[in-house]
This record gives structure tokens, C-alpha cells and sequence, in this order.
């Protein structure tokens, strides 16, 4: 039920702000999570910001935000590798700064095709360039290469319409090679687990926010926690007609969520 939610973990564009905006009730729904001595979490598939780019985002908006609570698709990639891939050698398809940061968590990358690579590792990679393409596709020909990929997302909006995210680079070595990645971001439920294991959550407590059903409510869903749907983004109520992802709660936006949440704890 809404009045046990202590844990809110928040898409970002389209449900807390839209580019450089703050949407209006964001700030008092973060306070007052905080007043009831909860805690906000944000999981964005974004894999091109890092966490102290949107801590310096946040600061802009008058929020004040720790490293721990954002839980972004780059992030959450290097954490799975460091699990899964310590020692081993890997390709990162992804810009110098993603590839630094992969370096930065101890893991040991090539830029070339060598015989022991273990895996490659495929994000929003804005440096894209053929040679990069080859070696890919040259290491996931062989079967013992393993794929991972930061978020599924096809395109990623822009000033003048989209251009091709880290799900739509992998669509096009998927008709090349036959191979697609296992994704890490949003719809995964790891994003889920990694939040709730740093704060103990039980199931119950905790709540995804969002703007996409094939996303963030796709990702409540699989890590078996309630949602919450807002339509300041890319869903529209129509939506709620034919989706397989049905939200536990749907509200117009972050305001009317507050409002909710207050009244279900009785203020
Ligand atoms: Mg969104």
C-alpha cells in the first residue's frame, strides 16, 4: 500500500524533471520523503552522465543528493562486471569517458581483438567509429565472447528529434553478428536489488517511478515491487488500455503523487 512506501526510486526525465527542468512538486516530494525518514533513489538508463554530473544537476535544482543514491545504466554496468568479470580481459564499445570508468572499477580493458577477450561491452557510445564496429563484431563471432549492454534504449531525444542510443547501436550488430546484449539498465531488476540491498528495503516499502511502461514500470515489475505510472513524459493514460507492464498507481504528476502519499499517511 501506498503509506508503507519509504523507498521511492525515480526515473528522472520525464518524471522528476525534463532536461534542465524541475518539475513542479519534485522538490517537496523529496522532502518529504526525507522528513518521514525515507530515502530517494534515482535509476536512469542514461549511461552517458555520470553519477557526479547529475549531483552537480541536482545542485543546480537546490537539491542535495550523495553518489549512492543515483543508480545510472553505466553505473550499474560496472558494478555487474566487477561481479562477473574480475581478472578477465574486455572490449568496451562505449566513449573514453565509459571506458574509464569501467577501468576506474579495476577491470582490465583491450581496444583490440585479442584471444582472451571475455566479453564486450556495449554503451551510449557517442565515439562510435567503423574500426570499433569490426573488432565488435569480430569478438562476437566467436561464441565464448560474452555480450553485455548498458540500457536497451533505441534513441535518445535531442534538440532536433533523436539520434541512435546504446539499444540502437545494438540493433545494428544484431543483424550483423545475430547477437544481442544482455542489458543491465531499466527493465533489468538488478538496478532494483543494487538500490534495495543498500538500505535493507523489504518489498513492500519500496516504490519505481516512472514515465515508460516498457521501462520503468517493466523494471518494478520484474524485481517484484509496486509502480507508479506519471504522465509527464512518455506515456499517455490510452496506454493503460494494451500494455502487459499495468502500473500499480497512475498519476497526472509528481504533484498529485504527493498529494497521494500525504493522504495515505493520514496528513
Ligand atoms: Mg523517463
Amino acid at each position: 500500500m501506498l503509506k508503507d512506501k519509504r523507498y521511492f526510486l525515480f526515473d528522472i526525465d520525464g518524471t522528476l524533471a525534463v532536461d534542465e527542468t524541475l518539475y513542479d512538486g519534485t522538490k517537496e516530494l523529496l522532502d518529504y520523503i526525507e522528513e518521514i525518514g525515507g530515502k530517494s533513489f534515482y535509476i536512469t538508463n542514461n549511461s552517458v552522465k555520470s553519477r557526479k554530473d547529475y549531483i552537480e544537476k541536482f545542485a543546480r535544482w537546490g537539491i542535495r543528493a550523495e553518489a549512492s543514491q543515483f543508480m545510472t545504466a553505466s553505473y550499474a554496468t560496472c558494478e555487474y562486471l566487477k561481479a562477473h568479470y574480475a581478472g578477465k580481459k574486455l572490449f568496451v564499445l562505449g566513449t573514453p569517458s565509459f571506458r574509464k570508468e569501467v577501468e576506474e572499477c579495476g577491470l582490465f580493458v583491450t581496444e583490440q581483438v585479442e584471444p582472451d577477450v571475455a566479453c564486450v561491452v556495449a554503451g551510449f557510445d557517442r565515439t562510435l567509429h567503423y574500426g570499433k564496429i569490426e573488432t565488435a563484431c569480430e569478438l562476437l563471432l566467436r561464441t565464448e565472447v560474452d555480450y553485455i549492454g548498458t540500457n536497451p534504449d533505441y534513441r535518445c531525444p535531442t534538440a532536433f528529434g533523436f539520434v541512435p542510443d546504446c539499444g540502437g547501436i545494438c540493433e545494428m550488430l544484431k543483424v550483423t553478428v545475430d547477437r544481442t546484449p544482455y542489458y543491465v539498465g531499466k527493465p533489468n531488476p538488478e538496478i532494483v536489488r543494487m538500490c534495495m540491498e543498500q538500505v535493507n528495503a523489504r518489498p513492500e516499502e519500496v516504490l519505481v517511478v516512472g514515465d515508460r511502461l516498457y521501462t520503468d514500470i517493466a523494471c518494478g515489475i520484474n524485481a517484484g515491487v509496486q509502480t507508479a505510472l506519471v504522465y509527464t513524459g512518455e506515456a499517455k493514460p490510452e496506454d493503460l488500455k494494451e500494455t502487459e507492464y499495468m502500473p500499480d498507481y497512475a498519476f497526472a504528476d509528481i504533484r498529485t503523487l504527493l498529494q497521494a502519499f500525504k493522504r495515505a499517511k493520514g496528513e
